[in-house]
């Protein structure tokens, strides 16, 4: 037996509860994980507490992302005992997820632990984390290098940020964090931040075109925030969009587009090709300070996700949110 959050329907609205189950619950695929750690990111918030159509099927065990050992496997590229990483594929979505103590999954979902990371650290970085990848090699395809001018990194505190704030700032640039949260300067700035912008100025309207301080930028918010940015890019710069924590409308003008050569990259985790997967997943091995786990994130028990989904929505986190399976 062992333990899963279940979601299920009651009288059209969500409810999460913990269960005890037997391997033979769990979906068909080709290899069973004993999963270690799982973490909480944005879209997890909107699964557990109902919030936005992401669950299609019930009951689920919700969950975008994990990391543990195989347990059994029928596929020749994984054996007993090998470390594993799972992102995205609509794991937690269509598929039952992380959020629990153990997954049965396709091997083709699968992503080898790269060479210098444990489950714990890899589950820091999570599906947040590799996004924040993403979007840097998003930005190095477009030519953006640390001598191009300054970066701005929207929604800064939350996970795909604070990694972004990090891992851009470990490469060389100089990255400017907007942030709601004027506390979380200390934590932005252990992380690299150079300079502050609040939300508030951030979402303020923009006109087509504004002054020109951006080379590149990871944009987590959407909104009037995308649209500012946008704006405010200067010419030839890029901006990698991810997220919708502000909005998913954006109200623009072609004007940063044709005047100011602005490229608008959009970076999507859960279908990302595996040799992509791969390559973003070894380069964060590598990127990561060791000090930075510590800073980024903190565990929490699988009791405790109700709860933290709730504060994930309403912007009460900070960096990562790790879930300890085995606590
Ligand atoms: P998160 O930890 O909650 O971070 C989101 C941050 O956005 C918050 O910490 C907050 O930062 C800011 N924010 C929240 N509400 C806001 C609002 N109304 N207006 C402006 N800023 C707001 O979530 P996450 O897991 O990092 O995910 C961030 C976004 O990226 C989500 O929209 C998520 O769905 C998306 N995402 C997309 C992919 C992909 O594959 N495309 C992958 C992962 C995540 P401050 O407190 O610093 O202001």
């Amino acid at each position: 037996m062992f333990k899963a959050l279940i979601l299920s329907q009651v009288e059209g609205k969500t409810h999460a509860e913990i269960r005890r189950l037997n391997v033979d619950n769990l979906p068909e695929g080709e290899v069973l994980v004993d999963i270690a750690y799982s973490s909480l990111n944005y879209k997890d918030g909107l699964a557990v507490t109902g919030t936005g159509k992401i669950i299609r099927n019930f009951p689920m065990v919700p969950g975008i992302d994990f990391a543990g050992t195989v347990a059994e496997s029928a596929s020749d590229r994984f054996k007993p005992g090998d470390q594993v990483i799972l992102t995205g594929w609509g794991v937690g979505e269509r598929h039952w997820g992380g959020f629990a103590q153990k997954a049965r999954v396709k091997a083709d979902w699968l992503v080898p632990m790269p060479a210098g990371l444990d489950a714990k650290q890899a589950m820091i970085i999570g599906t947040a984390g590799f996004t924040a990848m993403l979007c840097v090699m998003a930005l190095e395809e477009s030519g953006v290098t640390p001598d191009s001018g300054n970066l701005v990194v929207t929604g800064a505190a939350g996970g795909v940020g604070s990694v972004s704030v990090l891992l851009l700032s470990q490469l060389g640039y100089a990255v400017t964090a907007v942030s709601g949260r004027p506390e979380t300067q200390d934590f932005l700035t252990g992380l690299g931040a150079k300079a502050f912008i609040s939300r508030e100025e951030m979402s303020r309207p923009a006109h087509p075109l504004e002054s020109q301080n951006w080379a590149g930028a990871v944009d987590v918010v959407g909104g009037n925030t995308l649209a500012r940015v946008l704006a405010e890019m200067q010419y030839g710069g890029t901006v990698a969009a991810c997220g919708l924590a502000g909005g998913f409308e954006l109200n623009t003008t072609v004007m940063p587009f044709i005047l100011r050569n602005v490229s608008l990259r959009g970076v999507d985790s859960v279908s990302c090709p595996p040799a992509r997967r791969l390559r973003a997943w070894e380069r964060l091995a590598a990127a990561m300070p060791p000090s930075a786990y510590a800073e980024l994130g903190c565990a929490i028990a699988l009791e405790e996700v109700p709860q933290a989904a709730k504060d994930i929505l309403a912007g009460r986190i900070q960096g990562r949110l790790l879930v300890n399976l085995n606590l």
